[in-house]
């Protein structure tokens, strides 16, 4: 199944990053990599995996 993480859903309201991955450790990683290179920010594995959804 394809799981997709967007910052919207995190509360980045004029970010328009999206990541969609049948495999959920690389979205994980896609997500860490660019919290912390565009918004300064340390996520948990579990933090992205709580934003995940169906895509
Ligand atoms: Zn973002």
């Amino acid at each position: 199944m394809v799981k997709e993480v967007n910052c919207k859903g995190a509360g980045y309201e004029d970010c328009e990053f999206l990541v969609r991955s049948e495999n959920v450790d690389e979205l994980v990683r896609f997500v860490q990599q660019h919290a912390e290179q565009t918004h300064d920010q340390s996520v948990s594995g579990t933090d992205v995996r709580s934003l995940m959804h169906d895509a």
